[in-house]
C-alpha cells in the first residue's frame, strides 16, 4: 500500500486492535508511535515485534482522556519527527450495564474515554497537520454506534457521537487537505469481547452472516486503506467491518 506520509500515532496500541493496527502500519513502512496507558510491558513487546520485522516504532505513555497529556504526545512527535502524518484514535473502554442500573458516572466515563479523547486527538492533529496541509485520521468506532445494543447505552452514544463528529471534522478540515474517516467494527476477537459469556458469543456468531467474529488484522487492513493514498478521495466515510452483521 502507498503512503505519502511518514509516521502515525496509534492510541491504545499496547494490545487488541490497536496493537494489530500498529504492526500492520509498520509493515507498510510507517514509523509507528505506540501510545499506551498502563501496559508498558505489552507496549514494549509490540515495539520489539515491529523492530524484529525491520520496522520503526516508539512507545509513548499517556491517558488520552487528559488534554494536556494527549497534546504533549503530539508535541513530542513533532519535536522528534518534524511532522505527524496520520492518527488512529483507537483507545476505548466499555462499562456495560442496563440503563436503569447505569450511573451517570458510568455513562460519562465511557463518553470521555471513547468520544472526548478522540475529539482532543482530532483537534490536536488538525492543528499540526494543517500547517503541512496533509494528513489522515481514522477513528475506531463500533457497529454498536450504528445499531444500538442492550447494556451499552453509554458505549453506543459514544460511538454514534464519534461517527457524527468524524463527518463534521471531515467537512471542517477538507480545505486544508486533511481527511477524517471512521471504521465501525462488528465483533472482533480481543480482550474486550473475551469478557462476553460463551452463550452470548455463540448467539452473536449465529447472527453474523460470515458466521464468525472478526480478527484484529481485518480491522487493521481497513485502517491502512483509509490512511493510505489509495483512499485519497474518501473523507467523512464510516466504513463497516462487521462480517455483514449490520448492513
Ligand atoms: P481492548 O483490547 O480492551 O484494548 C483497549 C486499549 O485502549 C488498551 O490498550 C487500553 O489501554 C487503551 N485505552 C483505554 N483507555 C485509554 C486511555 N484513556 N488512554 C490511553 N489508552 C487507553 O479493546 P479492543 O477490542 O482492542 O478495542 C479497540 C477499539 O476498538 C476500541 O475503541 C473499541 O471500542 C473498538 N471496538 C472493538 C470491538 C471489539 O469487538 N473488540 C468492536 C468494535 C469496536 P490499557 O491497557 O491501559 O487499558
Amino acid at each position: 500500500m502507498k503512503f505519502s506520509g511518514t509516521n502515525v500515532l496509534v492510541t491504545g496500541a499496547s494490545r487488541g486492535i490497536g496493537a494489530e493496527i500498529a504492526k500492520t502500519l509498520a509493515g507498510f513502512g510507517l514509523k509507528v508511535w505506540i501510545n499506551y496507558r498502563s501496559g508498558l510491558e505489552a507496549a514494549e513487546a509490540v515495539k520489539a515485534e515491529i523492530e524484529a520485522a525491520g520496522g520503526q516504532a516508539a512507545i509513548i505513555k499517556a491517558d488520552v482522556t487528559d488534554e494536556d497529556q494527549f497534546n504533549a504526545v503530539i508535541k513530542t512527535i513533532i519535536d522528534s519527527d518534524g511532522e505527524l502524518s496520520y492518527l488512529v484514535n483507537n483507545a476505548g473502554i466499555t462499562r456495560d450495564k442496563l440503563a436503569l442500573r447505569m450511573s451517570v458516572e458510568d455513562f460519562n466515563a465511557v463518553i470521555t474515554a471513547n468520544l472526548t479523547s478522540a475529539f482532543i486527538g482530532c483537534k490536536g492533529a488538525l492543528k499540526v497537520m494543517g500547517k503541512k496541509r496533509f494528513g489522515s485520521i481514522v477513528n475506531i468506532s463500533s457497529i454498536v454506534g450504528e445499531m444500538g445494543n442492550p447494556g451499552q447505552t453509554n458505549y453506543s452514544a459514544s460511538k454514534g457521537g464519534l461517527n457524527a463528529m468524524t463527518k463534521s471534522f471531515a467537512k471542517e478540515a477538507a480545505a486544508r487537505g486533511i481527511r477524517y474517516n471512521a471504521i465501525t467494527p462488528g465483533f472482533i476477537q480481543t480482550d474486550m469481547t473475551d469478557e462476553l459469556k460463551d452463550e452470548v458469543k455463540a448467539e452473536y456468531e449465529r447472527n453474523i452472516p460470515l458466521s464468525r467474529f472478526g480478527k484484529p488484522s481485518e480491522v487493521a487492513e481497513a485502517v491502512a486503506f483509509l490512511l493510505s493514498d489509495h483512499s485519497s478521495y474518501i473523507t467523512g466515510e464510516i466504513l463497516k467491518v462487521n462480517g455483514g452483521l449490520y448492513v
